[in-house]
């Protein structure tokens, strides 16, 4: 059950803002309220060794090794400095007492704030199988994670994906430009299958297989094999051979530090279209939240950039004492093999699909619609179909008699 959002404070100078998770959705935060006003002390904590950075090169162009790393920072180090945000990396907060209002730190500090934000983000699912933690087995999630797997990515390495979703393709696509054979493990019948349609899906397996990729769907992994390094991976179908393996599964919302916090979670922090959470003066923004959206009429986690940066400014916005509401239409993007896949709104719950242009020619867009009303677009390299769909969906969210679902 969620309790229903309290009455927040607003937050003035002098006050002291603690942000949780230097993320993009935590760095945003602090810019946004400097922007909007805010005088007093804001702390920035990341358990990272980095300052804030964005994370889509990560299975993209730096692991393709066409960006190095000083380029994915989101802002210039000095930049904190000059907008008098204290960026604390490598700590980690280990508790948040709600009572006393203070977040205690893994090295036993203890920090008092008049408004806290959790931008915690997410991480990647972990796979249990025998072997799993063994050599030769990664997940991508942090700049040192892409670094790791950029120096194994070389060529005639086979490598084994598991998980057929955006990170696991984009990886599959990466490593097939440096030269890898590549085979991706999909335990659904079809790639993609909780972001798309099954025309979109299709599109992209035939993609992968053009560019020599072994996709293989209906497949469960069961074990790791090898003793200083991987040497096989059995399957729910064969034993293969493979160098490195990819696990890309999913992410779960770093919820913990909220739910022993005895706030409201939800698989993610629960939060009210103001980013409010149920504790006053606690805030959250990001992967991490579970938030309504008037598309869906319902709550969703989302893992993207662009809710990541939206949410933060909002609730960076509340807090400076304004009034705004998050309701922006989710949007995604992919690269895969030089393609671009641009998707906003939502697939599921569609009882019409339009499409337009041509998958043959690699330019083609996937209009969804619920009872007439636009409620999601998928475009791969049609930029013209997506913006307009995008607009479109906004536009109908807010009509009045638009269907939601339950
Ligand atoms: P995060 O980026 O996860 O940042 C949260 C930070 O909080 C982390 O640094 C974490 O270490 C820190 N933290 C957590 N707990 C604590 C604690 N207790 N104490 C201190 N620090 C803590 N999105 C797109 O829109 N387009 C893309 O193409 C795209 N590609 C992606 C490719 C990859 C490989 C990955 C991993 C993600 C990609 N995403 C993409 C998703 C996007 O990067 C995320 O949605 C975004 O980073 C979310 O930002 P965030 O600030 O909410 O969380």
């Amino acid at each position: 059950m969620i309790p229903p959002p309290r009455k927040h404070l607003n937050v003035v100078a002098p006050a002291t803002f603690v942000v949780v998770g230097a993320g993009p959705a935590g760095a945003q935060a602090c810019l946004a309220l400097r922007e909007h006003g805010f005088r007093g002390r804001i702390v920035l904590l990341g358990e990272e060794p980095h300052r804030p950075y964005m994370r889509p090169p990560l299975s993209k162009k730096l692991l393709a090794g066409e960006l190095e790393e000083d380029r994915v920072y989101l802002r210039p180090e000095a930049l904190f400095d000059a907008q008098g945000i204290e960026l604390k990396r490598g700590v980690r907060v280990a508790a948040v007492d709600t009572r006393a209002a203070r977040v205690e730190l893994d090295n036993g500090l203890r920090l008092p704030y008049d408004a806290l934000l959790l931008a915690t983000g997410s991480r990647p699912r972990r796979l249990d199988v025998p072997g799993a933690k063994g050599p030769g087995i990664h997940y991508l999630r942090t700049l040192d994670d892409a670094l790791r797997l950029r120096r194994e990515l070389v060529p005639g390495r086979r490598v084994a994906i598991v998980g057929g979703g955006y990170i696991g393709l984009e990886v599959a696509s990466t490593a097939v430009s440096l030269g890898c054979r590549v085979r991706v493990l999909e335990v659904e019948d079809r790639i993609l299958a909780r972001v798309t349609t099954a025309p979109v899906s299709g599109y992209f397996e035939r993609v992968h297989r053009g560019h020599g990729v072994d996709v293989r769907c209906g497949v469960r992994v069961a074990a790791f094999e090898g003793t200083d390094r991987l040497e096989t991976v059995a399957s729910s179908d064969e034993r293969f051979e493979a160098d490195v393996a990819v696990i890309g599964i999913g992410a779960l919302a770093n919820d913990e530090l909220a739910r022993a916090a005895g706030i409201a979670c939800d698989d993610g922090i629960v939060v009210d279209e103001h980013c409010r959470t149920s504790e006053p003066n606690v805030y959250a923004a990001g992967d991490c939240t579970r938030h309504p959206n008037r598309v869906l009429g319902k709550r969703v986690r989302l893992e993207s950039v662009q809710n990541a940066a939206e949410q933060a400014t909002v609730a960076a916005r509340n807090l400076c004492g304004q009034d705004i509401a998050y309701d922006k239409v989710p949007w995604f993007w992919s690269e895969q093999f030089g393609l671009k896949l641009q998707t906003a709104g939502f697939f599921q719950g569609c009882d019409e699909v339009v499409s337009k242009g041509d998958p043959a020619r690699d330019a083609f867009a996937l209009l969804y619609r619920r009872a007439g009303i636009l409620i999601g677009v998928d475009a791969v390299n049609l930029a013209s179909e997506y913006l307009a769909g995008r607009r479109e969906i906004g536009l109908a969210a807010d009509a009045p008699g638009h269907v939601r679902s339950a």
